[in-house]
């Protein structure tokens, strides 16, 4: 069984993501290490993948840089019609090519965090701002008068801590004194 290495590099610019038309990403700038083991029946493609994602902050809306950094394996076979398995993707023998844009563009977008914010102070103003305004239905109230608000229904609800009735003292009392 003979074995060869191919190294490829590819480089995921802002040109490759608005032409896949993902959603999630639309700009960005990753690199992409491709290895490939091949084999007799099989080529082994490792995917070495690091860069930088431009994507909506999740609370400003404004686009923030997300780095990204991942590796993937995937298994290629040549087979009748196309399938995918897991890590295992059959290509048509009629094609004898797999076509790694949309994989990477996957992959990509999977190494994304579920959350992705500015650090604090970092969001833009005016668009929080107009969240804020829209949320609220347009009333311009410091969101701290919001609070005091809270803490007042707090303090005036009387399940949250036990009322101290004054004959249970005298009661105590008494079990103290035996
Ligand atoms: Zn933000």
């Amino acid at each position: 069984m003979q074995e060869t290495t191919a190294d490829a590099d590819f480089l995921l610019d802002n040109l490759f993501f608005a032409q896949i038309e993902g959603e999630e990403v639309q700009r960005g700038k990753v690199h992409v290490k491709l290895r490939v083991k091949k084999a007799i029946h099989a080529c082994e493609l490792n995917f070495q993948i690091e860069g930088v994602v431009q994507v909506p902050c999740d609370r400003c809306l404004d686009y923030m840089d997300v780095p990204v950094a991942t590796n993937e394996k995937i298994l290629v076979k040549l087979g009748k019609t196309y399938g995918e398995e897991g890590s295992l993707i059959v290509v048509p023998e009629s094609d004898g090519y797999i076509n790694v844009a949309w994989l990477l563009y996957e992959f990509v977008s999977l190494a994304i965090p579920m959350k992705h914010v500015h650090s604090p102070g970092k969001c833009n103003k005016s668009m929080t701002g107009k969240l804020k305004k829209h949320l609220r239905g347009g009333d311009d109230d410091e969101s701290s008068e919001d609070m005091e608000d809270l803490d007042f229904d707090r303090s005036g609800d009387s399940m949250d801590e036990p009322v101290t009735d004054p004959r249970w003292d005298s009661l105590k009392d008494i079990y103290n004194n035996n």
